[in-house]
């Protein structure tokens, strides 16, 4: 028989890490990719002789890269590839010349927390560490690594029993509030959810894992820059003989006429690329503007919360930098610490004091610039660009709304203008370099620039929010709802955005391939498993079974909030002030929770499988 053939549109780290598995496994697999080069956000910019990493530059999460390799039978080292450990991890920069070195070393660690926090703050730390720690092993476990096929996915007792240890309905600066005093170290340990473009205020607290996989295994750095990672996944999909298409966008998906399934792809070109799977890797809410028939469900998408977008310097320097580290966050005053994320993510502005993160590559890795002298990327926050069918009370096209002009090059060229000036005039003053006058090239990306170059969705530069109604069952799905052979990877669509996040999901993304592939899609949920395996001899076991896990659920939340009962009063008061639509949600996820479990009770009873 032959081999299915699968077309995966984009060549980003999700889509070369999908071809290489479905390679290696024996699909017929052929790459389109719009730019003249693989890559995506993590493509490497070369200017003279300096070299700068487009996107990433932190490798978080160590394991999943090793993961990928060892999937397809071999590893990081045996590719050729050296990953260089960053230490200190990182420097923080507050705006009065005071300085924290975060790292994985724990003596400096100590030290420096026991100086803000007193002689106790230690241990703050490292209770802070072991929920953090626990988000991570319990994130990897449940959530990561597994499909969310539907709404009924959520009703897994192994899932309901982790989440109260997740904290997702409380924020990031919330919880880390709890383990540390100083506004210093509040700052220093959550700033991190803007790797996934939210504000500290508004990332469910989960996303702290961040941190934790950051003092535990490390921030790393791959020889050669990120893209290296990408081009040894190309080489091995290559020998499992996958075939790249560059510098051709597709222009659309080719349907049945019944709309159904998938017979291909239209390329620019004209060509038409018959195909029994296409894999969208391109950014989900565009794919499904652009690339597909319009539906309210791509409109909708427009509309969704989406992350934030940046304006990245690229600078090649004929000098270095002594006093900065590999990699550099530079903190807004605490006083307009949270109005500095509000200004971007609530009221679409430019922070008056914006905070920015500062990477030099040739710190870590020689080869990014000419000897004596630096290459720097600075990356700084924006508002994303709005979207055409924005129902924002202050219409765009107002004459008087402050957002009338966001999305035109006039805006952004003056916009990126102030920001190089205060960027540099920080620079001076925190690190006594003068850069500006060092800068012998400059490459600059703006919202427009990112939207272009690789068809993001308002410019947002880590694709949807993480915002818990945007994940889980409630992110776009990795297949479509319709139309049968047609499938997503990549930072749109669940598990998330992050390398690591995109390189693990599309191990999910090829389970589900192949169990569509032999007609046994799963729906996952308690029922299947109590339903198939219990059967009605099994009836009042499952239905014992459920009422366990319902009893112990609504202990554990108590017994985790109990301490905090009236925190946690407040918490909600404030949520329902704030925001009452989340509240709303929030009961509605309940009692659909709720309800579900009384459904695959129901159907265990009778001994119906779950998934119909
Ligand atoms: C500035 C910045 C900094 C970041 N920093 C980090 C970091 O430090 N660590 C980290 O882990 N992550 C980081 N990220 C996030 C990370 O880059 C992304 O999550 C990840 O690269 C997304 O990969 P992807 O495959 O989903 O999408 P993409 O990289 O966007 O790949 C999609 C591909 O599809 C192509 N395409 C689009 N339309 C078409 C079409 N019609 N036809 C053919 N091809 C098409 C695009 O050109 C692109 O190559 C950063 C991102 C940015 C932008």
């Amino acid at each position: 028989m032959e081999p299915p053939t699968a077309i995966v549109v984009g060549g980003g780290a999700g889509g070369i890490a999908v071809a290489a598995r479905l390679a290696k496994k024996g699909y017929k697999v052929t790459v389109v990719e719009k730019n003249a080069d693989i890559g995506g956000r993590c493509s490497i910019m070369q200017e003279n002789d300096y070299r700068f990493d487009q996107g990433p530059s932190l490798l978080l999460m160590p394991s999943f890269f090793h993961q990928i390799f060892h999937d397809l039978d071999t590893s990081i080292s045996d590719e050729g590839i050296t990953l260089r450990k960053c230490d200190p991890s990182y420097r923080i920069w507050f705006p009065d010349h005071d300085h924290i070195d975060l790292s994985t070393d724990i003596p400096s660690m100590k030290e420096q927390i026991e100086a803000y926090e007193g002689p106790h703050g230690f241990e703050g730390f490292l209770r802070f560490l072991v929920e953090s720690g626990r988000h991570y092993t319990l994130s990897c476990e449940h959530i990561l690594h597994r499909n969310f096929a539907t709404i009924w996915s959520l009703v897994r007792w192994d899932l309901l029993l982790a989440l109260p240890s997740l904290h997702v309905f409380e924020s990031i600066y919330t919880r880390a509030s709890r383990y540390f005093h100083s506004d210093k170290l509040r700052q220093a340990f959550t700033f991190a959810s803007m790797y996934l473009g939210m504000s500290p205020f508004d990332a469910p607290a989960t996303y702290s894992l961040l941190q934790y996989t950051e003092m535990a295994d490390g921030i790393w750095y791959p020889v050669g820059g990120f893209r290296t990672i990408l081009d040894a996944l190309v080489k091995i999909s290559i020998r499992h003989n996958t075939a790249y298409i560059l510098n051709t966008p597709v222009t659309s998906i080719a349907l049945s006429d019944d709309h159904k399934h998938i017979t291909g792809v239209h390329l620019s070109s004209g060509k038409f690329l018959p195909a029994d799977i296409v894999i969208i890797n391109a950014d989900l809410t565009y794919a499904y503007n652009n690339l597909l028939p319009k539906t309210t469900y791509s409109e909708s998408l427009q509309n969704k919360p989406t992350s934030c977008s940046s304006i990245s310097f690229y600078w090649g320097l004929d000098t270095t930098l002594p006093n900065l580290q590999s990699h550099n966050i530079f903190l807004p005053p605490s006083s307009e610490y949270k109005s500095s994320f509000d200004a971007i993510f609530k009221n679409h502005q430019i922070p008056e004091h914006p905070s920015f993160y500062l990477h030099i590559p040739s710190k870590i890795d020689r080869s990014a610039s000419p000897p004596n002298t630096d290459a720097i990327v600075v990356l700084v926050p924006v508002p994303h660009l709005l979207s055409p069918t924005s129902s924002s009370s202050s219409s765009p096209t107002s004459p008087t709304s402050p957002l009338n002009p966001h999305n035109t090059t006039a805006y952004w060229h003056t916009t990126t203008q102030t920001i190089r000036a205060l960027i540099l005039s920080t620079l001076h003053d925190l690190t006594g370099n003068d850069i500006e006058s060092h800068i012998v090239c400059e490459r600059i990306e703006t919202p427009l620039t990112w939207k272009d170059k690789y068809n993001l969705d308002r410019g947002a530069i880590l694709g949807l929010s993480h915002s818990f109604l945007n994940v889980l069952c409630f992110r776009p799905r990795i297949q479509h709802e319709s139309i049968q052979g047609l499938f997503f990877v990549g930072a749109s669509t669940h598990p998330g955005s992050g390398v690591p996040v995109v390189l693990g999901g599309s191990g999910v993304v090829v389970r589900v391939i192949e169990e569509w592939l032999v007609g046994r899609v799963k729906r996952g949920g308690i029922g299947v498993g109590v339903g198939r395996g219990l059967g009605r001899r099994g009836v009042w076991v499952g239905g014992g079974v459920v009422v366990i896990v319902v009893v112990l659920v609504v202990v554990m939340m108590r017994v985790e909030m109990g301490m905090r009962m009236a925190e946690w009063f407040c918490g909600i008061e404030e949520a329902w002030m704030e925001s009452g639509d989340e509240s709303t949600w929030r009961m509605l996820l309940c009692a659909i929770l709720g309800i579900g479990l009384v459904r695959n009770l129901c159907l265990a009873c009778t001994g119906v499988p779950a998934e119909l």
